[in-house]
């Protein structure tokens, strides 16, 4: 097997990335290349993956919380945490453009974008919740 570059792992981290909805953990990530980079620690995976934070090619959508959640999906969307099993799933409705509108109006300053997470029990740890 050739010798695999950089950039590949990266490539691959990003490919990953924009094709899943969980909003992955760096072990994640790492759990799923493993095979293909027997040679990589989920370090390099963590650095690779805040590279392309940087590079705007993906978000990290951590908030104060200990381990960091990345998301592939740049367009402008609200998210679902479930407090129980720690799931993070995409809320598809329209950004609050009025609300963006109202704040900069109160402030006086330019608003560039704004987050909103709910937080509550997901479907799944409800229907748990009620068997036991
Ligand atoms: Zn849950
Ligand atoms: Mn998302």
């Amino acid at each position: 097997m050739a010798k695999r570059k950089k950039s590949d792992l990266r490539d691959r981290i990003l490919e990953l990335l924009k094709n899943t909805e969980v909003h992955p953990t760096a072990a994640w990530v790492f759990d799923r290349l493993r095979t293909e980079f027997p040679r990589v620690a989920v370090g390099t995976v963590y650095r690779n993956l805040n590279i392309l934070v940087s590079e705007g090619l993906i978000k990290n959508i951590s908030f104060n919380e200990p381990i960091e959640r990345y998301d592939g999906n740049l367009s402008e969307h609200y998210h679902f945490i479930c407090e129980e099993c720690g799931s993070i799933r995409d809320i598809n409705v329209p950004p609050l453009k009025t609300l963006e509108n109202r704040i900069e109006k109160l402030l006086d300053a330019d608003v560039t974008h704004h987050r909103i997470d709910f937080y509550g029990v997901c479907p799944t740890c409800k229907k748990k919740r009620k068997q036991s």
